[in-house]
């Protein structure tokens, strides 16, 4: 014999229920099948509703009733042909007349027990059982319909009432014996006492009353065909990556399912673990999966962790003081009260010196729980020795489920450095000495990236996501993310990195997507869906979406968004950036970042401050961590610079190369920037700060080669207007390096504390004369460097390199 139970989904509509016949069809031919189906999708939730709002004198209830009719009218009328609907349709409506009768009488009385919401709540099992068991009637007549209240015995327990197995066992066993049909229809979840008063299990209860039959039937498996398929290593619907597990043992369903896996009823194993029956999870909307096999074996894959689970609405509630170290009943008397006002205690911790204690509860119970226990303490409370209970509401507590977990060292160790590193806080942590299960309490709004964390790094053989915002995306922007569709995949696959796009933005607009924006249309969906650009509003969304591993990547040149980091480090955002003026910004600025970056666990990465695409930064960062000392930089670090010089001569007016520079995307918007040795200036100071050095922007001396009045110019336009004006000047400087057999380059350097930047004559024999197109050149000359210094030379400037700087510092996150 075999027990299959439908829950609300898979007999929501006609629909399902049609898909249902068809399973309980080919399930039940060679053998004798017990059914226990759920209400239809969400009509225990309407019913509730209904009763409560009656109980408060609010007539909407009638509309509430019309629905639940309705849902059952329309489903039986198109489950059963035209002919054969008569009866049934009236036995529905006879349903809902007594159902409607109970409201009023709630609705009369301004009254809702829970008894009687027990008997109203009943309905929805009441109503799709029978409409299901028609249903199979028209299909193979040998079934019949059979209401459980008549064979499940329990308490008194109004909301969740105990089984007597003595009395349900017999009158099952009973039953069975005296009506031999190939199909019995059963309704989940309801019961009767023993005195004749509707009961129920508890919400989600039909799972346990499917558990009930299979357990007296001694049946061969229980099946419970559900919406998913089987119990997964995390919610589904939270965590996309999540997989079915194949087995599990039954303490480790029992464990999931009590820390919140609701496609199991933690009631459910009990009756089916005693007999070992083992339980199929299987998926009504895809029955050939193979579904969860829940037996007495857990498997023997090499992953000592099953599965992530989650309990909402959590409150924590510490009772602490002196008066209770060393005072034996403290916790007997703390106990005692939360059972007699019927509270459930879901998590305790006791520190060690006995100096408080944690217990976590369901938000809905917190105010008696806090009155209960302040009553029972009162008079230590009064005398000090006890502080009134401390309450916070609105947690959430994971937990990591498995049955060899006990015998892995460092996975608690894995657990909280995962959450750690997420910037996810840590309110209470226990763990049962079966160490079955690590559990931790963490605020809800924490909940979503904590269980995809914990399941990137328990389940998904190291891939890590990074979850990218980007700010800018003019030509470096733009190739950025074309590099990025490009090594999607390649990432994924040899560095198990997987990169996503969740927010662009230009000046104007901004667009996000919390699952990824695709690649290939985010210039089109920046356009036509994004929103107006907020820079507050930014912020405001990555911390909403509070995703793991996030990464804010600037490709603007602004100072105000450079001002934007401060606010993404403090939240564990990592920040990439190629906009140097943070870096260059006062040395406190500097550091502060630097500070914040290390203290929140968020990487700062600048890579392309110097040099574009060149490993410079990284380099120098090597040189000084492993103890080397920089004593003297000498560099040409504007690729823009570099470009204009080495093409500007006889045939070619100063100005039009500028011009030609700045159309290839070699100097800032603003080329006055490059020109004044601004730039210059701020990378030789990104330079010396990173050898560990102290030092501002306004001790680096600048001799500008240009003209007072180019320097003075307000805009663009008239900034080439001047250069043309001075054009003299500048073919002055060209000639007189000429005439010394030298060239023009822009120089930065650093020695003995000081800096400088400025253009200089650079003989044939100085490594730095045949410096082609817009390279930059860098020497380091170190302790171990003496000699012949450290030399890194290439392509310093476009967009293209600058782009594959910024992937570089992107990868370099992942591999953090
Ligand atoms: P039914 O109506 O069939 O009884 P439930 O809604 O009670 O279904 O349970 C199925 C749901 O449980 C799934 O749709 C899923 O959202 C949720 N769920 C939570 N945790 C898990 C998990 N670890 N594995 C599978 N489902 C889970
Ligand atoms: N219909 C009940 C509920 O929604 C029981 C169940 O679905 O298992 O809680
Ligand atoms: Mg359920």
């Amino acid at each position: 014999m075999k027990t299959l139970k439908f829950g609300g989904t898979s007999v929501a509509n006609a629909e399902n229920i049609k898909r249902v016949v068809d399973i309980i069809k080919n399930q039940a031919k060679d053998e004798k099948t017990v059914i226990v189906v759920s209400a239809f999708s969400k009509v225990t939730d309407l019913l509730s509703l209904a009763a409560k709002k009656a109980a408060v004198a609010d007539e909407s209830y009638k509309d509430l009733l019309e629905t639940i009719e309705a849902k059952h009218l329309d489903a039986l009328k198109e489950l059963l042909p035209v002919g054969a609907q008569s009866s049934p349709l009236s036995e529905v409506k006879r349903l809902i007349n007594h159902l409607e009768t109970l409201l009023d009488g709630c609705f009369l009385l301004r009254e809702l027990t829970q008894r009687t919401s027990d008997t109203i709540l009943g309905f929805g099992e009441l109503l799709s059982s029978f409409i299901i068991s028609e249903a199979i009637k028209q299909d193979n007549k040998n079934s019949i319909y059979k209401d459980s209240r008549d064979l499940i015995k329990t308490n008194n327990q109004h909301g969740k009432a105990i089984v007597n197995f003595e009395k349900t066992n017999k009158l099952i066993t009973d039953f069975f014996a005296e009506n031999n049909y190939q199909i019995t229809v059963l309704p989940g979840f309801i019961a009767r006492s023993e005195d004749g008063i509707n009961t129920t299990l508890g919400r989600g209860g039909s799972d346990y009353s499917a558990a009930i039959f299979a357990a007296a039937l001694d049946a061969d498996q229980l099946e419970i065909w559900t919406d998913v398929n089987g119990m997964f290593t995390a919610n589904p619907k939270i965590v996309k990556q999540a997989q079915a597990i194949e087995t599990l043992s039954y303490q480790e369903a029992m464990e999931l399912s009590h820390f919140g896996a609701k496609v199991l009823y933690p009631p459910t194993i009990q009756p089916v673990l005693q007999k070992g029956i083992p339980i199929i999870i299987k998926n009504t909307f895809e029955p050939e999966n193979n579904g969860s096999f829940i037996s007495d074996k857990t498997s023997s894959k090499p992953n000592p962790v099953k599965g992530i689970s989650h309990i909402d609405h959590i409150t924590l509630i510490t009772l602490e003081g002196s008066g209770m170290i060393g005072v034996s009943g403290s916790s007997k008397r703390l106990f005692e009260v939360l059972s007699q006002e019927k509270v459930n205690v879901i998590f305790i911790t006791q520190a060690s010196s006995e100096h408080s204690i944690c217990i976590g509860i369901l938000n809905e119970d917190s105010e008696i729980a806090e009155k209960a226990i302040n009553d029972a303490f009162q008079i230590e409370i009064a005398q000090h020795k006890i502080e009134p209970c401390i309450v916070e509401k609105d947690l959430c507590i994971i937990a990591l489920v498995g049955e060899n977990m006990k015998n892995h060292q460092g996975l608690s160790g894995r657990m909280f450095s995962t959450l750690g590193k997420n910037n996810v806080n840590i309110r209470a942590i226990a763990q049962g000495a079966s160490e079955r299960n690590i559990s931790a309490v963490i605020k809800e709004k924490d909940v979503k990236k904590a269980l995809n964390s914990l399941h990137e790094n328990f389940f998904e053989e190291d891939t890590k996501q990074l979850n990218l915002f980007v700010m800018g995306v003019g030509n470096v922007g733009k190739i950025f993310i074309s590099q990025i569709a490009q090594q999607k995949k390649y990432l994924k696959e040899n560095f198990k990195i997987n990169v996503r796009l969740i927010a662009v933005s230009n000046s104007r607009k901004m667009y996000f997507d919390e699952d990824g924006i695709d690649l290939k249309k985010w210039n089109d969906l920046l356009d036509e869906k994004g929103e107006k650009a907020d820079h507050q509003d930014f912020i405001l969304k990555v911390k909403t979406y509070n995703l793991r591993n996030s990464i804010f990547v600037d490709i603007t040149a602004s100072e105000s968004v450079s001002k934007l980091y401060e606010s993404f480090l403090y939240q564990s955002v990592g920040v990439v950036t190629c906009n140097k003026i943070a870096c260059a910004s006062e040395y406190s600025n500097y550091i502060n970042l630097k500070n914040i970056s290390r203290q929140y666990n968020a990487p700062f990465l600048y890579e392309t401050n110097v040099g574009a695409g060149l490993p410079i930064i990284d380099t120098l960062k090597n040189l000084v961590a492993s103890g080397d000392k920089v004593n003297k930089i000498q560099a040409v670090l504007s690729g823009s610079l570099n470009f204009i010089f080495n093409n500007f001569n006889e045939k070619n007016s100063f100005h039009d190369v500028v011009k030609e520079a700045g159309v290839q995307g070699f100097t800032e918007p603003d080329p006055k920037i490059d020109l004044s040795g601004i730039d210059v200036a701020r990378k030789i100071l990104i330079l010396i700060r990173e050898s560990g050095h102290k030092m501002d922007i306004e001790e680096i001396s600048n001799e500008s080669f240009l003209p007072e009045a180019c320097l003075k110019t307000e805009d663009n336009d008239n900034f080439f207007a001047s250069l043309i004006e001075h054009s003299a000047h500048f073919e002055a400087l060209y000639n007189n390096a000429l005439s010394k057999d030298s060239r023009l380059k822009y120089v930065a350097q650093y020695e003995n504390g000081k800096a400088s930047v400025g253009l200089q004559l650079i003989p044939k024999d100085h490594p730095f004369y045949n410096l082609e197109g817009k390279d930059n050149i860098v020497l380091f000359f170190t302790d171990r460097y003496v000699d012949q210094p450290l030399l890194i030379k290439g392509a310093g400037a476009g967009a293209s390199v600058t782009a594959s700087g910024i992937f570089a510092d992107v990868i370099r996150m992942g591999n953090i």
